[in-house]
């Protein structure tokens, strides 16, 4: 933090098939950074880094159109789409080589974008980091709200610290950037990951709004996925509470070894086909539940050892300042 100029401000914001949200979001962000440039509370090398997630409709070309006439404006694609949080990863450790704080927020407005303000003082008051809590989920349907608290009951449930309706929209300054660049993980799950990272930080209420234009893109595929990632990279109680369930059916079956012989030396016929249908389906679902429980575990291991690029930048646009010149276009394979 320098005291003396406005602070570079990188917004980043993560895009996949936003053609429909994008134009006017990108106008009304375009606006509130502009007033935060002339109350001087970021500086004129400010940007808005549009981060393209291998969109198949004209995401692109739009950012392309945007970085053409705006200097303010940034862009970088992905070879394909690899996800939301990979998007704003990808986002974050751009924006790091230029600026003092990065805010990441969602291509729809659906979160205030007129929080910034707090974020910034909080900044300013010796935060390296600030979360950004939705303030209800009145905004979502029946289903998402489900999910949702259903997740986070599961992610407290398994002692995993995340912030209940915590998205992704957060404040990183430039240290704690550079401490998110040491992680390597493939398994991302930065809402979880983040506040493992310590630092002095604190939270901004704010309200959701619907949706501006088009239609979420997180189907139920991708929510599964977001939170078998976010258990997994997080917490392994769920194979220690698949040991406790072992020792338990363990200790039930010597009950019942006993109880059997007894029942057997006093002539009594133990009853068998229902029970032992009944046991054996129990048995066989419980071992395949928790062998599946087991396996993701394995499977994120896998990912983990082969460390595979988690994402592939095929494009950057960046223009240096507000000098309207200058262009630098990156390509890699
Ligand atoms: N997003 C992304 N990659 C994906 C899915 C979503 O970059 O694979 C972006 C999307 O463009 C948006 C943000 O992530 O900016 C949040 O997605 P969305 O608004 O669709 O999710 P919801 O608000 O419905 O949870
Ligand atoms: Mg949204």
């Amino acid at each position: 933090m320098n005291n003396n100029r406005p602070n570079t401000l990188y917004l980043v914001v993560p895009c996949y098939n936003e053609e429909e949200a994008l134009p006017h979001s990108a106008q009304v962000m375009r606006e509130k950074l502009n007033r935060l440039m002339q109350e001087g509370k970021a500086s004129p090398e400010s940007k808005i880094l549009l981060v393209n997630d291998g969109s198949r409709d004209k995401t692109w070309q739009l950012i392309h159109g945007l970085c053409d006439t705006d200097p303010t404006f940034a862009g970088l694609s992905f070879s394909r789409n690899y996800g939301h949080q990979s998007a704003i990863l990808a986002g974050m450790m751009a924006a790091r080589q230029h600026a003092d704080i990065a805010v990441t927020i969602d291509a729809d407005l659906q979160q205030d974008i007129e929080a910034l303000d707090q974020f910034l003082e909080k900044y300013q008051a010796g935060c390296e980091i600030v979360y950004g809590i939705r303030n209800d989920r009145n905004a979502d349907g029946f289903f998402k709200k489900l999910t949702a608290n259903g997740f986070y009951g599961l992610m407290h449930l398994l002692g995993c610290n995340v912030m209940s309706n915590h998205a992704d929209y957060r404040l990183l300054s430039k240290k704690a950037l550079d401490a998110l660049s040491e992680y390597k993980e493939v398994n991302l799950f930065l809402r979880g990951l983040i506040p493992t990272m310590g630092f002095p930080s604190d939270v901004v209420y704010f309200d959701v709004k619907e949706r501006e234009a088009g239609t979420s893109k997180y189907t139920l595929r991708k929510m599964m996925n977001l939170a078998t990632d976010g258990i997994t990279s997080m917490s392994t109680r769920p194979i220690q509470l698949i040991s406790m369930l072992g020792f338990a059916v363990s200790v039930f079956s010597v009950i019942m070894i006993i109880y059997c012989i007894a029942e057997w030396a006093m002539g009594r016929n133990v009853p068998g086909y229902t029970t032992t249908l009944v046991v054996s389906l129990l048995m066989g679902g419980l071992t395949i539940f928790s062998l599946g429980i087991v396996g993701e575990y394995v499977g994120k291991i896998y990912l983990e050892a082969k460390a595979r690029p988690r994402y592939i930048v095929e494009s950057f646009i960046w223009k240096e300042g507000n000098c309207e010149n200058f262009e630098r276009e990156k390509q890699r394979k």
